[in-house]
């Protein structure tokens, strides 16, 4: 990309809140529910049927603007944004404009090894709009027919807005990655996106870095299922508006769709047409109105969060900081490794296990912490027969991941697969003879100062042992030999 421009993006969250019933009824959030079993009057939009809020949800979503460091708000009102869809039983939504539930916060974010602050512009409350099913391809106007599922109508949301302070895709995906993370944290959504529980839009804008008058109309970018759709979107939006920029043409206004296909974003609709969503304040809910006192027993409710804890990581465990973020971003995993110190004191090393074994079996079997096999107690067995010598590093390496596809203890596994590591130094020297007599070069090389064939011997014994030979008395037999 030319040097000349710079990338602006801003940021809007959707969040479902993990509440137990909706936003304004009693009716049940559970996913994965038949279709239209958990409607009521009220979330069908039947005449008469009145609203009441779902205090829990208030404080799911204070809790939220305390945790990215808002000021929660002693007033807000719930206004109805009206339009007219299919998915929309009431004809409006309810949502917050004028005096949202929290307002001026911020998140830090760590790219490359920088720290950053991305303001929070907003977090409001709203109750999420039914599900559309379409037959056939595409949207709407191109399906057969729709059909809508109101389970999820009237589930709680909340709308976390961002400053537009993030100048890089990787800002973004770091910021998306955090707020996900805090999220969690404080146990007031899964944000599991593909459950839509968290839904992105984009906006970018492109402008000179040298006269910031030189600049692009934002557009905002929906229909982003992951944060790497996101990046993808974005990156192809700096590509067009940095070009118009260069070219001087001047780009509208306009809310676009990403094509997963195709890799690109299309026009959804323009400035003009944007909605005129006539907002007013709801006149069948009152304010929220929560004390100071309330406000302050939720701060103090606040569980540690992910930037706390990492430094803590640091800190308490001598971790290197990329590696404390690795750990702490997801609260299972953060909560996992501690575990782990704990059954076995050796935070470094419990934390190479996780970092550079487990992530790569947990992606190829494609599991979550939740599912591992490889308990905390499992962990420490085999950490002290490294300790004890029964078995070498390397074969630790067959333990473990014996250890997570069947949940066996490490002795177990040992004794079944005979691991046991042999220290017997008369039955190295046998095969160290062996090896050093099948290759008369490398032993020639060694000998007339090419010492670095030594790892090349080393590792063919370890090999001729199936990895079983202790590598320190390998090493030592070897030199003796080779003297
Ligand atoms: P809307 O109601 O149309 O979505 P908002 O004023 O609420 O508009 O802003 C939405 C988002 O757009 C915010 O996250 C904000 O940070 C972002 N934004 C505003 N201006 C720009 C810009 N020039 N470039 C990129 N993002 C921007
Ligand atoms: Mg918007
Ligand atoms: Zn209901």
């Amino acid at each position: 990309m030319l040097d000349k421009y710079e990338t602006v993006i801003g940021v809007e969250i959707h969040v479902e809140l993990g509440t137990k019933t909706k936003l304004f009824c009693g009716c049940s959030t559970d996913f994965g529910a038949e279709v239209n079993t958990q409607t009521c009057p009220v979330c069908l939009a039947m005449p008469g049927a009145l609203p009441v809020v779902n205090k829990k949800a208030v404080e799911y979503a204070a809790k939220a603007g305390l945790a990215m460091n808002c000021h929660v708000n002693e007033h807000s009102i719930f206004e109805r944004k009206n339009y007219f869809y299919p998915d929309l039983p009431k004809g409006y939504q309810i949502s917050q404009l004028r005096q949202p539930l929290s307002t001026n916060g911020y998140v830090e974010i760590d790219v490359d090894g920088k720290t950053k602050r991305i303001g929070i512009r907003r977090i409001h409350m709203e109750d999420d709009a039914a599900k559309l099913v379409h037959a056939g391809e595409g949207e709407i106007d191109e399906a057969f027919n729709s059909a809508v599922d109101f389970n999820r109508g009237g589930v709680p949301l909340i709308e976390i807005v961002s400053e537009p302070d993030m100048s890089s895709v990787e800002e973004m995906k770091a910021y998306c990655e955090t707020v996900k993370s805090i999220l969690q944290y404080i146990g007031v959504s899964d944000c599991d996106m593909e459950k839509g529980q968290m839904r992105i839009e984009a906006n970018i804008s492109v402008r000179r870095k040298d006269d910031h008058n030189f600049w692009t109309d934002r557009s905002e970018i929906k229909n982003l299922n992951s944060v790497r759709y996101a990046m993808r979107a974005v990156e192809y939006e700096v590509e067009r508006h940095t070009k118009a920029l260069e070219e001087g043409k001047t780009l509208a206004m306009e809310t676009r769709l990403f094509d997963v296909g195709r890799n690109t974003t299309r026009a959804m609709r323009g400035k003009e047409e944007a909605h005129d969503y006539r907002y007013f304040p709801e006149p069948d809910l009152v304010p929220i109105e929560p004390s100071r006192e309330w406000i302050e027993e939720l701060r103090n409710s606040l569980p540690e969060l992910p930037y706390a804890r990492r430094m803590r990581f640091v800190e308490e465990y001598g971790l290197p900081l990329q590696d404390a973020i690795s750990l702490t971003t997801d609260k299972k995993l953060a909560d996992y490794y501690e575990d782990c110190v704990k059954a076995y004191n050796d935070p470094k090393t419990a934390s190479n296990w996780i970092l550079n074994e487990l992530m790569a079996l947990m992606g190829n079997a494609k599991q979550t912490i939740d599912e591992c096999k490889i308990t905390p107690e499992l962990f420490a067995g085999m950490m002290k027969l490294i300790e004890n010598n029964t078995i070498s590093g390397k074969i630790a390496k067959t333990v473990y991941e014996e250890m997570f596809n069947t949940g066996k203890d490490a002795e177990t596994i040992v004794r079944e697969k005979g691991l046991v590591q042999i220290t017997d130094e008369d039955e190295i020297v046998k095969i160290v003879e062996q090896i050093i007599a099948e290759n008369p070069k490398p032993v020639q090389d060694y000998k007339e100062g090419n010492t670095r064939t030594m790892g090349f011997l080393v590792g063919q014994v370890m090999k001729a042992s199936k990895g079983k030979a202790n590598p320190q008395l390998v090493n030592k037999i070897l030199l003796e030999k080779l003297k």
